[in-house]
This record gives structure tokens, sequence and C-alpha cells, in this order.
């Protein structure tokens, strides 16, 4: 399978796991294309689809919980932002991502 046979193999898988969660792919095609080839890669090196903009660690239980779609494991904190933390998933209503900024967790939990 090719590089954009997997990205497309992934965006369908992606997109019945966030659908009930309230969320959809970002209006912004350019970057779900660019997020979905990093996923790609980390999937072909480590065999799992991590989060392409959050690092691993060498505790595998932490690493679980960046696996795409990461969102139940940061409920809270991206349901207040609207969006994940690489911004491949916003909420159904959002039809302008770029307004969508990332807010650390810790300013959300204040
Ligand atoms: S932050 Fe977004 S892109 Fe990264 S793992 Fe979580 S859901 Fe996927």
């Amino acid at each position: 399978m090719n590089i954009e046979s997997r990205k497309k193999a992934l965006k369908f898988l992606y997109q019945r796991v966030v659908d009930p969660l309230g969320y959809k792919f970002s209006p912004d095609k350019d970057l779900v294309d660019f997020l979905l080839e990093q996923e790609v890669k980390l999937k072909q090196k480590h065999g799992i689809p991590f989060c392409p903009c959050q690092g691993l660690s060498k505790d595998r239980e932490e690493n679980m919980r960046i696996v795409c779609p990461c969102i139940p494991f940061h409920r809270e904190h991206f349901d207040a932002m609207k969006r994940c933390w690489c911004g491949l998933f916003v909420h159904k209503d959002v039809t302008n991502s770029d307004e969508l900024k990332q807010i650390p967790v810790h300013e959300i939990k204040k």
C-alpha cells in the first residue's frame, strides 16, 4: 500500500471514531493532509499511528494516551479549544479552524 492509500485508510477509520465524539476533520485540507502523512510515517516506524505533534516518552502507558485519535484521553482540554492539540480534528460546528488556538492544558484547568 502506498502512502496515499495509507492516508486514505487512516482517514476512513478516524472519521468513524471521531464522529460520535462530536468532532470532524479540520476544514484546513492542507493541514489534514500533512498530519495524516506524518501519522503514516509514525505508524510505519512504530507500528502505531502516534500523534504527530506530541512527543513520545519512555513510558508506554503515557504513549498510549497519544495514539490518534487521542480525543477521549484529553476530552476536557480539547473541548475547551474546540480542536485537538494538532488541529487535525475540530468540533463539528467549526467552519474556520484558523480562529482556534492551542491553549496549554494548565491554562484551561485554572
Ligand atoms: S492531538 Fe489530534 S492529531 Fe494528535 S493524536 Fe490527538 S487527535 Fe490525533
